[in-house]
């Protein structure tokens, strides 16, 4: 029998509220696949409880994980605001982050929760594109005014490609590298930024803008639900959620999770149980 292969998820988190979404983040994947799975999180900004808290819960819950870090090149215009580091992160350093060995990762938002088996969507046929994301939902009617991608700029520029969400994407890496990938992102990124205003949503607008160079592969919707754009008919069937800004509502993240993902408090309880458990 062939070794069973394992799947690489990346994730990476700053701050204590994040902190406690990505161990209910990482607790989803886990009650919902048999597969042995990896988690690769961002060691830059996580604190030190953090980390002394994961290779408990990866005895517990039966995962293997490794910490990485990644300085910022010098030579690659820097972010001044943390949110905007923390998505250059998510999308500048695929290439460089991980071992060459590592062929493939599927990259989870901190504050997502997965509600089906991972290794469906790590087994997607990708179509030989590097990267692979959801289309933004264009279900939920009261936020069309807020759908940015479908007017000016945006809407000529895609020239009839999906704009996609990056709250959840597939990278494979072997491709990836193979077309210089990461070293195309970082010249266009360079380039848009000498513009402060442009990569409004650095993560999102950056593959996106580069679609043309680095394809994207759309994903079936029901893997990633966002409130904000999907419908509440599209939860009932979806695989993963996340927890995403309501540009209409402003509802905060926390009180969000609570309406919208029934099993999420219970994730959290189990957590804070398990961590006091360590503690004591
Ligand atoms: N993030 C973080 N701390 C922050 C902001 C963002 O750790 O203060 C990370 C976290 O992994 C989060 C991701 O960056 O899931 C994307 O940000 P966010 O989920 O807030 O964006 P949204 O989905 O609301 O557009
Ligand atoms: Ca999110």
């Amino acid at each position: 029998k062939p070794e069973e292969e394992t799947i690489n998820i990346f994730s990476l988190a700053s701050g204590h509220l994040y902190e406690r979404f990505m161990r209910i983040m990482i607790l989803s994947v886990m009650r919902n696949t048999k597969s042995k799975v990896k988690f690769w999180l961002l060691k830059n900004f996580l604190s030190s409880k953090f980390t002394e808290l994961v290779p408990q819960m990866a005895k517990k819950y039966g995962f293997e994980y490794e910490l990485v870090s990644y300085q910022w090149p010098t030579w690659l215009r820097a972010q001044t605001e943390k949110q905007r580091i923390i998505w250059g992160y998510k999308i500048l350093f695929l290439d460089v982050l991980f071992p060459l060995e590592v062929k493939k990762v599927i990259y989870i938002d901190a504050d997502q929760v997965v509600k089906a088996d991972i290794k469906e969507l790590w087994d997607m046929n990708l179509k030989g594109a590097p990267l692979a994301m959801v289309p933004m939902g264009d279900s939920r009617k009261e936020t069309e005014g807020f759908r940015f991608w479908k007017q000016g700029f945006w809407k000529s520029h895609l020239a009839g490609k999906p704009y996609h969400i990056s709250a959840l994407f597939v990278a494979d890496l072997q491709m990836f590298r193979a077309v210089a990938a990461g070293d195309q992102l970082r010249i266009v990124y360079d380039q848009l930024t000498k513009d402060k205003n442009s990569l409004a949503n650095l993560d999102q607008d950056l593959p996106n803008y580069t679609q043309h160079q680095i394809p994207i592969f759309s994903l079936p919707k029901d893997w990633l639900y966002c409130a904000s754009w999907c419908s509440d008919e599209d939860l009932k069937t979806a695989k993963t959620v996340d927890l995403c800004n309501n540009p209409l509502t402003k509802t905060p993240k926390l009180e969000m999770a609570k309406k919208i993902v029934p099993e999420w408090v219970g994730l959290d309880a189990e957590v804070a149980r398990f961590e006091e458990e360590i503690e004591a």
